[in-house]
């Protein structure tokens, strides 16, 4: 699928929201959800009148649904300040400074002072009826190779309560995630190609990593993408987890507008979740937040001398660290680029600086853990610096192959107090053709396999465990099946 994006006028614009690596934002509990709960709070909500005398109407219909909303409470996770029975402590200033961070990188004035406001919520993922928010960035931007990205603003707020079951009576929230510091950033509507989109998702999650102070795993970043056409209208997607398929989601959503239109049908404004095949109705769009100051915090001043020393200490760019690498390591742009986005630069750089080499090092953490992942479903998380330096170190000496590089780092995985099983490695010729003659003499069956050297394959690297290098194990079988 592919329109004439000009045409259309497509615009569209992306809204993500990051979970920092801090506390929580107005108090000392531990943001890394971890724990079970151990009790249980319930609350009712019921609309009051605004300050002008209005009643929300969204308000007015969840207090007409009769909602029940119940709330887990984690011992280490939540206190009171989650429970809305005391008051937010000062802002968290670790949180503040990663996202003062993310808000120079994207090139945004920061305001003299930051006021925290409290941003109405009514479906009860905030036991205080509001989210606390506060801008710390405007009129910034990012580049993409499509053009200039205008960022509108940035905000720092709380994260707000996990749902864990919903019924039409009844909404149950886990306290963990609430008050979890959140980086919230906001695009303007300047992008005109699906890929666009792609592209500048993709470079502000390699700004927001770069910072390497945000959390990583499912969940803890979730993009909103907005996307209006001519004679359209704006629409929300929400659900975003993979990029590589935001140029779907926005043909998907280009077509569904261009239904209404051909039917002559005003498209209406909402809010949708993206699946494979398109995307369902969430809610409504409602018109801007309410917004009121927050009265418990008081203002924080942010001076020139302070913004000074953070911009001294700003991470390199992912692009800088693309032109270091190639120059300094001599490994290509698409190699920097895959380290990047898997998160693995800084291992990458301590492993080279230790004597290893650039090319297998860069080959291991990217294509060979991802199979080691994606096909054998092992846990590469458990790896540390020390199993790759042992590992490599092992091949350096010559105890274990290239091919056995990965299948050290599986044993490690899987088992990361262990030693890496060595033993000598057969790479003569003459002694791998005679052990290999020996596996076929074993196992005569082999020869009538449909693919004779893949079996003998299996049955020899099983046997040989990376002891031997695969190519020539490949040579030898294929000259000793022909006989
Ligand atoms: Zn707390």
């Amino acid at each position: 699928m592919s329109f004439d994006y000009r045409k259309l006028d497509l615009k569209a614009g992306l809204e993500v929201h990051q979970q920092l690596s801090s506390h929580k934002l107005f108090c000392n509990c531990d943001s890394q959800m971890l724990q079970q709960p151990k009790d249980e709070i319930f609350r009712k909500q019921r609309a009051v009148a605004g300050e002008l005398g209005e009643v929300d109407a969204a308000a007015l219909h969840e207090i007409l649904s009769n909602k029940e909303f119940h709330y887990k409470v984690y011992p280490e996770e939540s206190c009171l300040i989650e429970a809305d029975e005391e008051p937010p402590h000062e802002m968290n200033r670790n949180a503040l400074e990663i996202g003062l961070k993310i808000a120079l990188m994207l090139n945004c004035e920061i305001p003299e002072e930051i006021h925290v406001m409290r941003k109405q919520v009514i479906d009860g993922s905030n036991t205080s009826g509001f989210q606390r928010t506060a801008i710390i960035g405007l009129n910034g931007w990012v580049d993409t190779s499509f053009g200039r990205v205008g960022i509108t603003d940035v905000e720092i707020e709380e994260d707000a309560c996990q749902i864990i079951e919903k019924t039409d009576k009844k909404a149950v929230y886990g306290l963990h995630r609430l008050g979890i510091p959140l980086v919230e950033i906001g695009t303007a509507p300047d992008m005109k190609l699906p890929e666009q989109v792609k592209e500048a998702s993709e470079k502000l999650g390699m700004i927001l990593r770069s910072t390497g102070c945000v959390k990583r795993g499912l969940g803890t970043i979730r993009q909103d993408v907005n996307v209006s056409i001519k004679k359209g209208t704006r629409i929300e997607l929400k659900g975003v987890q993979d990029l590589s398929k935001i140029p779907n989601y926005v043909d998907n959503e280009i077509k569904r507008q261009l239904d209404f239109i051909k039917k002559k049908k005003p498209v209406p404004k909402e809010v949708r979740r993206v699946n494979d095949a398109g995307s369902d109705f969430m809610r409504p769009l409602t018109g801007g937040a309410r917004m009121y100051p927050e009265t418990d915090i008081p203002p924080i001043s942010i001076d020139d001398k302070y913004l000074k020393r953070l911009r001294k200490q700003l991470p390199e760019l992912w692009e800088e660290k693309e032109n270091r690498f190639m120059k300094q390591f001599k490994v290509s742009k698409d190699v920097v680029k895959q380290l990047n986005r898997m998160g693995m630069s800084e291992i990458f750089e301590r492993l080279v600086k230790n004597g290893h080499d650039p090319k297998i090092v860069s080959f291991t953490l990217t294509s060979g853990l991802t199979q080691l992942k994606r096909k054998e479903n092992v846990p590469i998380e458990n790896l540390i610096d020390d199993h790759f330096n042992n590992v490599f170190s092992a091949f350096k000496k010559g105890k274990i192959t290239k091919d056995g590089i990965l299948s050290s780092l599986k044993q490690l995985a899987n088992n990361p107090k262990a030693k890496i099983e060595t033993g000598e490695t057969v790479s003569d010729e003459a002694s791998l053709r005679k052990k290999i003659k020996e596996i076929i003499n074993k196992n005569p069956q082999v020869k009538n396999a449909p693919r004779p050297e893949q079996a003998c394959m299996g049955l020899v690297m099983k046997e040989l465990r990376g002891k031997a290098d695969g190519k020539l194990v490949m040579k030898i079988l294929k000259e000793e099946l022909v006989k």
